[in-house]
């Protein structure tokens, strides 16, 4: 008996879920959609160009895909090319791995003026990622301020604050080389709404902003900690650690080059102030924190400051978007589930139908999170799928062809993959990306 399973994503929930349905006794098809042509989600899309290393796991993915029972199908969008309803009649189970695919709001006056974007939106045009080609980011003054202090704010303030020689040996797509080449931002703000002690990046990413050649990190807040912040502290070892980075950092400030990365805590935007449909500052109020530790919120005190500036990247956090067919929490902007099971608002189950890595369980964590979240998913699975079947066994290659979709498999990938190898040889690149879909395809034909 065998039994076919669709992942619907292909970033590293996706794999490890195929990972986990492979190591598993029974004998399983593995069929893998992906609206973008190529695979790896956030890993190909997401990560820092200058975190190479990262990417790394990305072979891990590869043997996963050699598995003689996986498919890969990129270009196909669930919910465009084939229904959800019409997907699940050919498999016994589908697993949903579509990740967080928007952001949180700020909510404040001005959010959408020109030259405010998401982080996520600068992040995905400087990876390739084809539908963020057509963005512009204004580079043209000396200031940029970056919303929140995650790992993608310090993702997006390193790749602002960084020579250009550096980032010429990263996978950055030239396109944005080119327009960061002549950026005249000088000043890049990095701002919490809350203290040193609740940052939410993590201490080898924050020590990466201070060794960036010929960039100055100023922390313009004096680094005290309140009876609840040493709870924290005493509590976390992540807390203790970036404390005593900033600590570091702090005493060795440095002044005199050229371009100046500048942290700041309890600092929330509350209004974008425009100028001919242009942002020209951005207003924000001086925060104090209430609470007790580990739950300490940002109040204002009604002390409010401006900074100039003709960029804001608003890095506050993913968010999941509903899918089209399946429940949806708005409150967490993620698929309702028990362990990994969809159900429905009333906790009754939607059978065979499974969900994980951001989508699941919210926009946190590292890519090595979403194995065991995987794990856990594919372990429900198998508890239900011998008592599955299949309305229609007609295969999904059949049904795209007759539909005139056009699909890669994931021996077409491997070579827009050798492709890009070579082209980034050519300047000493780990690749050049392609970054529009005709020209994949067009690669495809020669
Ligand atoms: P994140 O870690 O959740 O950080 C969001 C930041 O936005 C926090 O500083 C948060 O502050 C702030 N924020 C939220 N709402 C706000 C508001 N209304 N106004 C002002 N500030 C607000 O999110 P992320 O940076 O997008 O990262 C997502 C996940 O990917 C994380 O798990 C991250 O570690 C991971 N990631 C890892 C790497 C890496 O390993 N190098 C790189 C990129 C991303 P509060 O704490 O006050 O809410």
């Amino acid at each position: 008996m065998s039994f076919k399973v669709a992942i619907i994503g292909s970033g590293p929930s996706a794999f490890y879920a195929a990972q986990a349905l492979f190591k598993s006794e029974l004998n399983i098809q593995v069929d893998m959609f992906e609206k973008l042509p190529t695979p790896f989600g956030l890993l190909r899309g997401g990560v820092a160009p200058d975190h190479q290393q990262m990417k790394t796991v990305a072979k891990s993915y590869e043997k996963i895909a050699q598995h003689e029972s996986y498919r890969f199908f990129g270009n196909v969008e669930i919910g465009k090319d084939i229904s959800f309803d019409d997907l699940k009649k050919h498999y016994h189970c589908v697993v949903v791995a579509v990740g967080a695919e928007t952001d949180r709001k700020m909510n404040i006056p001005g959010e959408h003026a020109k030259g405010s974007h998401t982080a996520t939106e600068f992040v995905a045009w400087y990876n390739g990622q084809p539908n963020y080609q057509d963005k512009s980011f204004d580079l043209t003054g000396s200031s940029a301020i970056i919303i929140g202090q995650g790992n993608v704010a310090v993702d997006v303030t390193r790749i602002l604050a960084k020579p250009i020689s550096e980032l010429q040996k990263t996978d950055i797509t030239q396109n944005a080389i080119n327009h960061l080449k002549d950026s005249k931002i000088t000043d890049i703000y990095m701002i919490g709404r809350r203290g040193p002690a609740q940052s939410a990046f993590t201490v080898l990413e924050l020590k990466e902003l201070g060794q960036i050649d010929g960039v100055n990190l100023n922390i313009h807040d004096d680094l005290q900690l309140s009876n609840e912040d040493m709870e924290e502290l005493e509590q976390s070892s992540k807390v203790r650690k970036n404390i005593a980075e900033l600590n570091q950092l702090k005493a060795n400030e440095t002044t005199g080059n050229e371009k100046t990365i500048h942290l700041l805590f309890y600092s929330s935007p509350i209004e974008i102030i425009e100028e001919n449909g242009q942002i020209k500052k951005v207003k924000f109020q001086k925060n104090k924190l209430e609470g007790s530790a580990g739950v300490q919120k940002a109040r204002p005190t009604g002390e409010t400051f401006d900074i100039d500036c003709t960029l804001l990247l608003r890095s506050i956090g993913y968010r999941g978007v509903p899918f089209k067919g399946l429940p949806f929490d708005d409150r967490t902007g993620t698929i309702p589930n028990k362990k990994g099971q969809v159900i429905k608002m009333d906790g009754s189950i939607i059978e065979n139908v499974f969900v994980t890595g951001w989508i699941k369980r919210g926009p946190s964590g590292v890519i090595g999170t979403n194995r065991s979240d995987s794990i856990e998913t594919i372990a429900t699975c198998l508890t239900q799928i011998e008592n599955a079947s299949i309305e229609d066994p007609k295969d999904i290659e059949l049904i795209l062809t007759e539909r005139n979709i056009q699909y890669l498999s994931y021996a077409d990938w491997k070579i827009i993959d050798q492709y890009e190898i070579s082209e980034g040889e050519k300047s000493g690149k780990p690749r050049e990306k392609l970054t529009s879909i005709d020209q994949i395809f067009s690669i495809l034909k020669k």
